[in-house]
């Protein structure tokens, strides 16, 4: 797990994701981005609504700015692709971690393929919105899937849903293999039962 600590920010009003947006607008990449964490962090009492400390809180922060920043950068040329797309999904989000779940374990890749077993898992419904919009979708063990996953060059853009660390880590793969991505932050971390926001994914696809 890149963070060396548990967070679920489900509680944080939809305001604050915006403004972190218009933030990230305003700042464009790395200036003044721990100064606009603490100014969220302290705005919107994330210490006390997540239990997090000062300094994670800001550091988690100035990760979901950055990643904003790295979304609006790309945009335009995400948007103007008409090539193959893939989404990149983290298996972390699956319903169930055990032999309940029913996806399909690909070694080659390696990630795993969704069988749609349960209809109020995540990773079904963001396989069932990608797939019908063309997209292919891989479920992923871990962030070292995606180096391979676009070795095949079949894909001309990517999205990714992944903590925050991680997806500076894929956001810098794509930026070597000159692919334009777009981006969605865990909202609750850990190594099982984790969320993401599956409105904003269907707005990014
Ligand atoms: S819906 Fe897909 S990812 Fe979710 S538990 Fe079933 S097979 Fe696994």
């Amino acid at each position: 797990m890149p963070y060396g600590f548990t967070f679920d920010l489900r509680d944080l009003p939809r305001s604050m994701f915006q403004e972190l947006l218009r933030l990230a607008y305003d700042l464009k990449l790395h200036r003044r981005m721990s100064h606009a964490a603490r100014y969220l962090v302290k705005k919107f009492k994330v210490q006390e609504i997540t239990g997090l400390n000062i300094l994670e809180a800001i550091s988690l922060f100035e990760d979901l700015l950055e990643i904003q920043a790295l979304n609006i950068l790309n945009q335009d040329r995400f948007t103007a692709s008409s090539g193959r797309k893939a989404l990149l999904l983290p298996h972390c989000a699956r319903k169930y971690m055990d032999s309940r779940c029913r996806a399909v374990f690909d070694p080659s890749t390696p990630t795993y393929k969704c069988m749609g077993c349960s209809s109020d898992c995540l990773i079904n419904r963001a396989t069932v919105i990608a797939r019908e919009k063309g997209y292919d979708v891989y479920v992923l063990p871990g962030g070292s899937c995606i180096s391979r996953i676009l070795a095949s060059g079949r894909y001309d853009a990517v999205v990714g849903v992944a903590c925050g660390a991680e997806l500076k880590l894929g956001y810098e793969i794509l930026r070597k293999m000159n692919i334009p991505g777009q981006a969605v932050p865990l909202l609750k971390n850990g190594c099982a039962e984790t969320y993401f926001d599956i409105e904003e994914l269907e707005r990014l696809l």
